[in-house]
């Protein structure tokens, strides 16, 4: 992007809330696309500052459908803000944003975008697309520790920033850009992390960027390949598996946190589920500093762990 980027000393969850502050007034009618736990979190924060938010949730493990925003925003023509996940972590579903960017333009909609779990690994062309407003956060594909959250704004956006009133303060972006041009932020920002990311940021260009997006679906095939081979079943719809995240169904008899505990002593770490899925799914993360052996070595300690836990992969899948 050419957008502007700021740099904010937060979690990934304050890159959105700085997103909500920063471009909405209270009373602003928003519509908020979710298909996941950090749909509902973008759409929280905003309600919690006062947006009137109409929320639009797709069923775990689908991604949004173009047609129902579109109908949405026809709808209700108050709406002048769209919240959107590109990559719904809690689900290993990521939404094709380029299907979505020509009916925020054909609405006038400022489009505020969580792609914290995303950028930087799946393609995501923010000028081309036109999208407003798009947050990332230190410690997913930018592969250095959390702290450090980052936000592309807009021309539009920053027009749209000098009308909104939410209460801002520590996240009010406006001061962060004018202080930026000194080289400077408003805050003490994380330091620690900026030298790490001048390191990750060294990798990264040295690997190119086509051949980053190129390793994840790579890494990503492996993962979904993996545990289908071992008769497992993925939660996402196929098509819109995510390249940074694969979300699995626990077979029946397994116990999740038994299933983790088993595959940390291998060495490899899964996440659970979150929210309703706690229990019913465990996630492999692939994303920032990983190669296909270390997706190798994770689906052979899966294959592991689930024969020690007594697991038999039904015979058409062996
Ligand atoms: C990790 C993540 C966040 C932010 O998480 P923090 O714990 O606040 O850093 C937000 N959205 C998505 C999709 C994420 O994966």
């Amino acid at each position: 992007t050419e957008n502007d980027i700021i740099s904010l000393t937060a979690a990934g969850t304050g890159g959105l809330e700085a997103a909500v502050v920063n471009f909405l007034s209270p009373g602003d009618k928003v519509l908020a696309v979710s298909i996941g736990v950090f749909g509902e979190r973008f759409a929280k924060i905003a309600s919690t500052y006062g947006a009137v938010v109409t929320k639009l949730r797709f069923a775990d493990g689908e991604a949004a459908d173009p047609a129902k925003v579109d109908a949405a925003l026809e709808a209700d023509p108050s709406i002048r803000t769209v919240l959107i996940t590109h990559n719904e972590t809690s689900t290993g579903t990521t939404n094709y944003l380029p299907a979505f960017a020509p009916i925020f333009k054909k609405h006038g909609v400022l489009s505020l975008v969580d792609a914290v779990s995303s950028l930087s690994a799946i393609d995501l062309k923010v000028d081309e697309l036109g999208l407003d407003v798009v947050v990332t956060g230190s410690q997913k594909g930018w592969m250095v520790p959390p702290g450090l959250a980052f936000v592309s704004v807009s021309p539009r956006a920053w027009e749209r920033s000098e009308t909104a009133t939410m209460p801002r303060f520590y996240f009010d972006m406006r001061e962060a850009k004018k202080i930026l041009a000194k080289g400077q932020t408003p805050w003490t920002p994380a330091v620690s992390v900026f030298y790490g990311l001048d390191v990750a940021l060294d990798m990264m260009l040295k690997e190119g960027r086509e051949n980053i997006f190129a390793r994840h679906q790579r890494c990503a095939d492996i993962a979904r390949e993996g545990v289908k081979e071992l008769g497992l079943k993925i939660l996402p719809n196929e098509c819109f598996a995510s390249n940074t995240v694969t979300a699995v169904w626990a077979p029946e008899g397994i116990d999740v946190g038994q299933l983790r505990k088993t595959l940390r002593e291998h060495g490899v770490v899964v996440a659970g589920g979150q929210g309703a899925l706690d229990g019913k799914i465990f996630r492999i993360g692939h994303l920032g500093w990983v190669h296909e052996e270390d997706m190798r070595a994770a689906i052979a300690a899966l294959r592991l762990s689930l024969d020690k836990l007594g697991y038999r992969a039904p015979a058409a899948a062996v």
